[in-house]
């Protein structure tokens, strides 16, 4: 089943307004060929609606990159996922292991924001991977695998299909580090990840859903890691950050549509 291709920038905690404007106004001219690819920008709360309004016209969309499940209430510091679609975001990233990791989320409370962002009509990109010491002590299935099915379990798989969100493998070994995936890692892990949704889903929800990989994805690695038949783009953090580099993903992302 041909999927289409994404490619997604998440600044994480980086940018102001003005930069965020600046940064797209760099982007767009440089992306215009790539009309085959579905282009995020996963931008800071404060940066949200000016990317929206900057990409009101072009083939790029909004996302934000954490809410909170409930739509409203004493939730001192949260933004719900109504708030979200209020400002303009069509997408958000859901359990990035920076959230897990340093926020303390859970396989629950993310599987809930995954659920909660679907019925809410946003497209959840849901972070999964694996810790070096749980490479190295081969777990990395266990503990990836226990992470997408904690999140199908909350999903109403009958009801919704494959297009309705996304998932990311990102090895938390590879993030900001540097160090990627082998080409073949990715695809083993990301396959494994699309034969366990046909397991859970069927075969035709799996075909559906696009996985993308993440971890110190840059221009030179790009072209090895999207020619693997199931991975199907990239969430992309330290080359994002210039619009320059980010715009080399996006153009690369394009000739595997
Ligand atoms: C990320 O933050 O999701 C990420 C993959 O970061 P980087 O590209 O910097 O490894």
């Amino acid at each position: 089943m041909a999927r289409r291709p994404m490619m997604a920038a998440n600044w994480k905690m980086n940018k102001l307004i003005e930069e965020a404007r600046d940064y797209v106004e760099q982007l767009l001219p440089r992306i215009e060929g790539a009309r085959g690819v579905d282009v995020a920008i996963f931008a800071p709360f404060t940066c949200l609606p000016e990317v929206v309004r900057r990409t009101q016209d072009a083939p790029v969309v909004a996302g934000a990159q954490n809410f909170y499940h409930e739509d409203s209430g004493a939730f001192t510091g949260e933004v719900s996922a109504p708030m979200l679609r209020d400002a303009g975001a069509v997408t958000v990233i859901v359990g990035h292991s920076e959230r897990r990791e340093i926020f303390g989320e859970t396989d629950e409370t993310v599987a809930h924001k995954a659920a909660r962002a679907v019925s809410a009509g946003l497209l959840p990109v849901v972070c999964v991977g694996e810790t070096k010491e749980e490479r190295d002590a081969g777990s990395m299935w266990d503990k990836v695998s226990g992470q997408v099915r904690a999140v199908f379990e909350q999903l109403d798989a009958g009801q919704i299909g494959g297009e309705a969100l996304v998932f990311a493998y990102e090895p938390i070994w590879a993030i900001g580090t540097g160090e990627t995936a082998t080409p073949e890692d990715a695809q083993d892990a990301i396959g494994r990840i699309r034969a366990l949704l046909g397991e859970l889903g069927g075969e035709g929800f799996a075909g559906e859903v696009r996985i993308l990989y993440g971890g110190s994805i840059k221009p030179g690695n790009v072209d090895d890691i999207m020619a693997q038949e199931d991975v199907d783009g990239g969430l992309v953090g330290g080359a994002s950050l210039e619009a320059e580099s980010f715009a080399e993903l996006v153009n690369a992302a394009a000739k595997h549509g």
